[in-house]
């Protein structure tokens, strides 16, 4: 039997190229190997967005497209929305009685978080919570792995220690998940920050050819490039961090070289990673544009998905009423 594993994101608007970058291109690879499971944690988006409620369908339907057109296919893999497989929140309930407040107090984005997004208002109790949330999104899978960035990795642990807690005083009904850790390759904005929607810097997955070369053409470059005929470093090239991700390794060396010995221009170079990622995209775009004429596919492949998240989700449910003795 193949090992399962489960991996989410929350609804908060469009992928951009770091997503694909990151997270997709790993999942999309994952799909042949494992039983995946990718859910849109749309009660997660709630925690923070509590405020602005009535968006998030609107951004669960874009994530679902966005996910669809890159390539997560669902006869491979169950693709889902976490608000519908109302047993991610018995588990959560059921979890949250047996975790030592002090565990949830002390994991770093509870604070850091507040901080960032003081507007948010975020201290409440369903965002102390969200790590208890997201270990019954994974566990109720009994999942083996969680495709993660180091980032998320802290989430993980305190997971496995959720399930050494309740396997210790219940019986041993969860596997403790694994990360597989996934490089998040440093993808530089339009201009020159870390490539991020709040920024307002990103490049879209759904940004069509012309965009994509208005948002590239005039990112800043190395320094040190200020006539054509100056030499360039590109590891200092906000822009060779797109050929990085994007860029045919062959290719890429070429432009390093030519970078170097200043026989080529930053136009060109731009060029460059313009067209590549016009034509990687191009058949992304075309499913793209499909499932934006025909949502209620999109909606559909989320109704099957849930449906065989629910089964599993319940069975597992079984599991745990009968290990606690209700
Ligand atoms: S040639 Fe390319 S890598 Fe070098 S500085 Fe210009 S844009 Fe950056």
């Amino acid at each position: 039997m193949k090992k399962v594993v489960l991996s989410g994101m929350r609804p908060t608007g469009a992928l951009h190229l770091g997503h694909i970058a990151g997270a997709l291109r790993n999942w999309i690879k994952l799909q042949d190997e494992y039983q995946c499971y990718y859910t849109i944690v749309s009660w997660h988006a709630l925690s923070s967005e509590y405020k602005n409620s009535k968006i998030i369908k609107n951004y669960i339907f874009e994530l679902a497209v966005d996910w669809l057109s890159a390539g997560l296919d669902p006869d491979k893999s169950v693709i889902f929305l976490q608000s519908e497989v109302k047993e991610h929140a018995e588990l959560h309930l059921l979890l949250s009685m047996i975790i030592p407040l002090p565990w949830l107090e002390r994991v770093p984005t509870f604070k850091e978080m507040q901080r960032q997004l003081p507007d948010k208002e975020l201290n409440t109790y369903g965002f102390l919570g969200y790590p208890v949330l997201q270990t019954a999104d994974i566990v109720i899978y009994k999942a083996n792995y969680v495709p993660v960035g180091e980032d998320q990795v802290y989430h993980i642990e305190l997971a496995r220690e959720i399930v050494r807690r309740f396997n210790r005083f219940f019986g041993e009904v969860f596997p403790e998940p694994e990360v597989i850790l996934t490089e998040v390759p440093k993808l530089a904005g339009i201009d020159g920050r870390k490539m991020s929607k709040s920024y307002n810097n990103a490049i879209y997955l759904g940004d069509s050819p012309s965009i994509i070369e208005e948002k590239i053409k005039p990112m800043i470059t190395d320094t040190r490039r200020k006539r054509r005929t100056d030499p360039g470093e590109p590891n200092d090239c906000p822009v060779f961090t797109l050929h990085k991700a994007f860029t045919p390794e062959g290719k890429r060396e070429e432009l390093v070289k030519a970078c170097r010995a200043a026989s080529i221009g930053c136009l060109d170079c731009k060029k460059v990673i313009i067209n590549e990622l016009n034509t990687q995209f191009a058949p992304l775009r075309e499913r793209r544009n499909e499932f934006l004429k025909k949502p209620q596919i999109v909606w559909d492949i989320l109704e099957e998905g849930n449906k065989k998240a629910r089964k599993k989700a319940r069975e597992t449910m079984e599991e745990v009423r009968k290990a606690i003795g209700f």
